[in-house]
């Protein structure tokens, strides 16, 4: 079931046995010259649809939440940076009504980093209005099994890139795909950090990027969300 796609007579019905939202949230961002400005949101939005074709009945898949929180990369061409108080404000409305039409369950597929101070609170207010909230955020809750399959990580890295590729390979330019680590201190902020950050809008080695990689990098992350959501639903977290 896609919120986009039924009427709002046909929504009425779900409220028996809907219980969950799947929420596809990231950004639109330079990922260098090899992959698309909307890569958090292209893989946020794919996950959803196999987890919404797995569970449907019981979830319902909502638009994605496209644009995100971009600080590092904000003056690059084509990022659009949504401040994140904005973000916070605009994701809580987004959802907050869910929780009169009998949803209990709210998961945010993410696939930007960025949004994760935005997502923190805003699922503090949503638990406090009663919904059990997971936030997902592929690249690093599986981390360590990715990088069995892509060893290499980074912003538009090797595990990015491969994922983009598994979902349109024509949507990636792999001849222009370099390779270069920050040697930014963690922590540390300061006015256009992107230009060591990011000189060129991307980190890692996406040159060695694969659909093959991409396709199983798909496989692990679905197979550990469908365990998660069940784990969530049978109340054993
Ligand atoms: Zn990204």
């Amino acid at each position: 079931l896609r919120l986009t796609d039924v009427t709002a007579a046909m929504f009425q019905q779900f409220r028996d046995y809907v219980d969950t939202v799947l929420v596809p949230i990231g950004a639109i961002e330079s990922h260098g010259a090899h992959a698309p400005l909307g890569t958090d949101c292209l893989i946020a939005e794919r996950i959803v649809r196999e987890l919404e074709e797995q569970f449907s009945g019981r979830v319902l898949a909502l638009p994605s939440i496209a644009y995100g929180h971009c600080f590092a990369l904000k003056d690059s061409a084509g990022t659009i940076d949504i401040p994140d108080d904005v973000l916070r404000e605009y994701v809580y409305h987004a959802i907050r009504p869910f929780r009169d039409w009998g949803i209990r369950y709210v998961i945010f597929v993410n696939g930007h980093g960025g949004n994760s101070n935005a997502l923190n609170q805003v699922s503090e207010r949503l638990v406090e209005d009663g919904f059990t909230v997971c936030i997902s955020n592929w690249w690093l809750d599986y981390q360590a099994e990715i990088q069995k399959i892509a060893p290499g990580t980074g912003h538009g890295g090797e595990d990015e890139t491969s994922v983009i590729m598994a979902i349109d390979a024509d949507l990636v330019k792999l001849e222009f795909a370099g390779q270069f680590t920050p040697t930014v201190t963690p922590g540390l902020r300061y006015p256009k950090m992107n230009r060591d950050l990011y000189p060129e809008g991307y980190s890692g080695n996406p040159a060695a990027a694969t659909s093959e990689k991409g396709e199983q990098i798909l496989k692990l992350v679905i197979q550990r969300l469908t365990q998660q959501i069940t784990s969530l639903w049978l109340g054993s977290y």
